[in-house]
């Protein structure tokens, strides 16, 4: 038995998606597919091209820009290669040349966000020679090493947009928003909920910071283990705390808004008053930070209903100083992730999922003379953008009728031998039996006229 074949009396192992990983089938696609869809078109609307960056990255791409403290950074990327690895892998023969040949290879991770490729992009490709901003969006799949449960997974796709260059003028920061909320709209989605902070700048944001710790440290005994933590590597983090027992310390503590520097204090309020202008309900929320250490001034959250404890459907806010912090010109930056796996779920939970399934029609043929006659048919029908089965075999009249019931079809067209000669097709409603016979070109003028009335 040569190596690797597997034993005759060994049940060959059944493989299962790997956890926190999934696969989606039909018609669960289709869902997907009309959400992505609406995303190009709303975000083609506003301007935005899209982008489309690899699944990895060098890992150093990542500690820079998302923060090497941070959760995602620190414990929750899939990394591979380093040196360390390529080294050994050369030592015990599995690769071709060595070490002194080639370039000792670079740690990679797997993408867990976007934004940080978005702003090499914009970098590698000097896209800040092109008029300014640059409004660009993106979707795909991003990984993290978290816990997997309800609305959160170890690879989760996110649809997100950022505009790069030009001004930190309030009213982009108002229409980003606007674009995320008419694509929900778009959609549906039901329960939103879009809650607005600033969490200042460079100046005015360390001092924030150290005033918090400052008074966390006061009160350091009352909070939890992370907490305490926290008052050290990241203070802002604490407000984000869910702890039953902390909420009522956390509610005394110094609100950030009253801390901004003036001109901090002026865009919060130029994005206040841009939105209102745009019709944009949102809520203040004092407390809301986020993950990620790029963050500025306007930061924004949008949650929505049916999701449990993981109900936030959209992170996003400025970042004014990444690009020059990867290396590039001083750039202003603000964009967001919207988590398209919660959406969904979202949309699910609240009865929007419907989209179009089954076959708008399928061909009943009996006959070889029948069977060209179908095959033609069926192109001409698909070609004017129905849906059509087209059974490979010929089959029983009830068999046939039985098969387009259970497939969601709309219509069977009937196409027997006498129909062929006649020139005269059966087309038989299946919600409520009746029949009618057409030409060829009237069948499809009548179900061109019936396609547009019930959309
Ligand atoms: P959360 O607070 O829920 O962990 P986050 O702050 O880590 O979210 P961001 O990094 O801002 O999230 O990403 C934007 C959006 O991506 C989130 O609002 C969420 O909808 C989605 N998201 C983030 N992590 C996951 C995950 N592991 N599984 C599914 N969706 C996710
Ligand atoms: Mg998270």
């Amino acid at each position: 038995m040569s190596e690797g074949a597997v034993k005759k009396e060994e049940k060959p192992r059944k493989f299962q998606a790997i956890r926190g990983t999934r696969d989606l089938l039909p018609p669960e696609t289709s869902l997907w597919n009309r959400v992505e869809q609406t995303a190009h078109e709303v975000f083609a609307t506003f301007g935005f091209g899209e982008i489309r960056v690899p699944i990895f990255e060098s890992t150093d791409l990542f500690a820079r820009s998302i923060g090497a403290e941070t959760d995602v950074v620190s414990k929750e990327m899939y990394t591979f290669g380093g040196s360390a690895e390529f080294s050994e892998r050369v030592r015990e023969g599995r690769m071709e040349g060595t070490l002194s040949e080639m370039q000792p290879e670079e740690k990679i991770s797997l993408r867990p966000e976007a934004t940080a490729s978005v702003c090499r992009a914009y970098i590698e490709h000097n896209l800040n020679q092109l008029p300014q901003p640059v409004k660009l969006y993106y979707m795909g799949p991003m990984f993290r090493r978290e816990r997997p449960q309800k609305g959160r997974y170890r690879q989760f796709y996110q649809i997100g947009a950022e505009v790069l260059g030009g001004s930190d003028a309030p009213a982009i920061d108002a229409e980003v928003i606007e674009m995320v909320m008419t694509f929900f709209d778009r959609l549906e989605l039901q329960g939103v909920q879009l809650d607005l902070n600033s969490i200042g700048c460079r100046e005015c944001r360390p001092k924030y910071v150290e005033l918090l710790r400052a008074e966390l440290l006061k009160v350091k005994d009352r909070l939890g283990a992370d907490s305490q933590r926290r008052i050290e590597t990241n203070p802002l983090r604490v407000l984000d705390s869910k702890l039953e027992s902390e909420q009522g310390i956390i509610a005394t503590l110094p609100h950030v808004a009253d801390h901004l520097c003036e001109d901090c204090t002026k865009h919060y309020a130029a994005v206040k008053h841009q939105l209102e202008m745009r019709g944009v309900i949102y809520r203040e929320n004092w407390r809301l930070v986020r993950g990620l250490d790029y963050y500025m001034r306007t930061t924004f959250e949008i949650t929505a209903q049916g999701l449990g404890s993981q109900n936030a459907v959209c992170g996003g806010g400025r970042y004014d100083g990444l690009v020059e912090l990867l290396g590039g010109p001083a750039t202003k930056g603000i964009g967001f992730a919207i988590g398209e796996d919660r959406l969904i779920l979202s949309l699910q939970e609240s009865g929007k999922a419907a989209v179009q399934q089954g076959r708008d029609v399928y061909i009943a043929w009996m006959g070889e003379h029948a069977r060209a006659t179908a095959i033609r048919a069926a192109k001409d029908l698909r070609r004017a953008g129905f849906s059509v089965e087209l059974p490979p075999v010929e089959l029983k009249f009830g068999k046939a009728l039985g098969q387009a019931d259970k497939l969601g079809a709309k219509y069977a067209l009937i196409l027997g031998d006498n129909e062929v000669a006649e020139g005269l097709w059966t087309l038989k409603t299946l919600a409520d039996g009746s029949q009618a016979k057409f030409t060829e070109p009237d069948l499809l003028e009548h179900l061109r006229k019936q396609k547009a009335l019930s959309s």
